[in-house]
């Protein structure tokens, strides 16, 4: 079900309770900014999750609210992920889906970072 970007923050989502250690995850990457695991259904042969540690709902509100330090940190994990995981070279694709025409499920911001395979048009249909 989509979610809408910007609004109350959910302590209960489903990757609050995995920073939180409630849930467990395939963790690939974690430092003081952000977290990084294997998507639960992936859509490419690597499909990967990045997470910032703060209450974010989407990049609607973590572009608005969140400090440089935090939106530095983010965003620097999400490359070092992507290197880590040997994608420069052939290449990757990150995307964000924020609200609901984007269809946007989980009200935690995330990255998805994919790649191991030519990934195709940029949008499907
Ligand atoms: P989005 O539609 O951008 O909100 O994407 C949410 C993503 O979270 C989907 O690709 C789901 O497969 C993924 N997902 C949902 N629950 C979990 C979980 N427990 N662990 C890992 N990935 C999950």
């Amino acid at each position: 079900m989509p979610v809408e970007a910007l609004g109350d923050y959910d302590d209960g989502n489903v990757f609050a309770r995995i920073l939180r250690g409630d849930l467990p995850c395939k963790q690939v990457y974690a430092d003081e900014w952000a977290l990084a695991f294997h998507d639960i259904a992936p859509q490419a042969p690597v499909h990967v999750l990045v997470i910032p540690r703060g209450r974010w709902r989407s990049w609607a509100d973590f572009s608005a609210g969140a400090t440089d330090a935090e939106i530095g940190g983010y965003v620097r994990a999400v490359g070092h992920v992507a290197r880590m995981l040997g994608l420069e070279t052939p290449g990757y694709r990150l995307l964000a889906n924020a609200g609901t025409e984007a269809g946007q499920e989980v009200p935690h911001l995330h990255v998805h970072l994919f790649g191991g395979k030519p990934l195709g048009p940029m949008l499907a249909g």
